[in-house]
């Protein structure tokens, strides 16, 4: 027998109903973990008692590797896919384990705000910047430009400049000296698209002001989006400071063990944009994980999303004690007699220290150190005294540092930025950038630091040779 329209509508009402219920509990698990300090959220996120025993009693979240969803009837499957009720369909759209982890970084992004936040996981940190960016980009038939500090991740610079500029013909005005905010006011218009700055920049360590960059940007009604990997939210928390969207290559601090490439964005709900429809102005994470992510495809795999959830739980601990042991490795080659310059925010020494000390707080500090304390992440990178040849020279003879173009891990790991990282960008890009050609990267890993510095040490020394 077929079902009467009147019957039909009934049925999927249902649904809806049953969705309203999974959701208005969500959110109550929501706020009662934004109740909880930083260390609580990354143990739990919103994964609790209930949620376990819908899940076998498993007290970790359990990793759904099935591609999709069953549902119960066609009402079930029309309600969900047309997202009228909490489900996941199909994992390149939503998974259940990319959930927790979503909520996870949603909640420690947003620690210490009032706004409404929500996150998207994404399959890398560039597949999260192109997310963020890209719908803004909309051709509205007039001219649009985007503005962005050039003391950035040279994938971001080639994005930019190459995908954006030279295919799609969108100008790109580089911001040179983050630190200057008349460079900021000169170059944002009320064509700007979206305003980007990275802090701290890699590998640069730059810092700008992200309040005063954001009040530029907010007066002609454009977002400003934060690529803030390098310090992560046990650091540095960019909405808190005014930004509306924050962007993460998860593969780095965030996930410090190395297994897994993860991107994520993450944005407070109402921020400002000239172009683009309500929705994405209301939750802009939320509209690009059911539109534009859902058309384009970054998805990322449910097994790299349960190893980030896994390093997630002891950030902030961890980000404590690579931010000590980089600030001693960063003394010492400040001391040492083959360097020629060091970049770490947290020398008192560097350009950018006031911008970075400002904002730079490990979360929940007081309550280890009678008092907040400034910490500074685990990225420097240093010239070494002499020509391009000479830091080379130091690099090949490093015996225990990796030779990898990475960052972020629980190992010390070094690179050469010119002919790595920035190799694309060719030697104006560099220029743009102020990558030296003697520099090298440091990410500072959980090794006791003076095996570390002794390693930095023997290599340094026989350069002089
Ligand atoms: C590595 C990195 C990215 C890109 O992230 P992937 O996960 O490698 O795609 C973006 N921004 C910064 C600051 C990075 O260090």
């Amino acid at each position: 027998m077929i079902p009467e329209p009147a019957v039909l509508e009934s049925r999927t009402q249902e649904y809806v109903e049953r969705g309203a219920q999974i959701a208005a509990a969500e959110a109550r698990q929501r706020q009662r973990m934004r109740q909880k300090r930083f260390d609580t959220i990354a143990v739990h996120g919103i994964y609790n008692m209930e949620a376990a025993l819908a899940n076998q009693g498993s007290i970790i979240e359990p990793a759904y590797f099935s591609p999709a969803q069953h549902f119960e009837n066609s009402d079930h499957m029309e309600v969900a896919l047309a997202y009228q009720m909490p489900a996941w369909a199909y994992s390149r759209i939503a998974n259940p384990t990319l959930h927790y982890l979503e909520e996870t970084i949603a909640l420690l992004e947003g620690y210490g705000t009032s706004d409404e936040v929500t996150a998207c996981a994404t399959g890398s940190g560039m597949a999260a910047i192109f997310m963020a960016t890209q719908p803004f980009l909309e051709q509205t038939g007039a001219p649009m430009n985007i503005v962005a500090s050039a003391k950035c991740y040279g994938g971001t610079f080639m994005l930019f400049s190459q995908r954006y500029a030279v295919e799609r013909g969108v100008e790109v005005r580089w911001v040179q000296d983050p630190l200057n905010l008349d460079e900021w006011a000169r170059q944002i218009d009320a064509n700007t698209r979206f305003v980007f700055g990275e802090m701290p920049s890699n590998p640069g360590l730059a810092a700008f002001d992200i309040a005063a960059v954001a009040d530029l940007a907010h007066a002609v009604q454009t977002p400003l989006i934060v690529d803030s990997t390098v310090a992560t939210a046990a650091l540095m928390r960019p909405l808190q400071h005014g930004a509306d969207i924050v962007v993460h290559s998860v593969s780095k601090s965030m996930a410090t063990s190395g297994f897994a490439i993860a991107g994520a964005l993450i944005a407070r709900h109402g921020i400002p944009s000239r172009v683009g429809p309500d929705a994405l102005r209301e939750n802009f994470a939320l509209y690009v994980k059911l539109l534009p992510f859902r058309d384009h495809g970054p998805a990322i795999s449910p097994f790299n999303a349960l190893m980030a959830m896994n390093d997630l739980r002891t950030l902030r601990s961890r980000m404590d004690l690579l931010s000590r042991n980089t600030l001693r490795v960063a003394e010492f080659l400040e001391a040492h007699p083959q360097v020629e310059a060091v970049n770490y925010p947290g020398l008192p020494s560097s350009p950018f220290h006031a911008a970075a000390q400002r904002v730079m707080w490990l979360a929940d500090g007081e309550d280890d150190y009678g008092a907040p304390v400034n910490r500074y992440g685990h990225l420097m990178s240093f010239q070494v005294r002499g020509d391009h040849a000479a830091a080379r020279r130091v690099f090949d003879r490093l015996e225990m540092i990796w030779r990898a173009t990475d960052l972020g891990r629980i190992k010390s790991v070094a690179t050469i930025p010119m002919i790595s990282t920035h190799q694309q960008q060719g030697d104006a890009g560099r220029a743009l950038a102020g990558i030296p050609v003697n520099l090298i990267r440091l990410s500072i890993g959980a090794e006791h630091p003076a095996d570390i510095m002794d390693d930095l040490d023997q290599a340094l020394r026989q350069t002089s040779i």
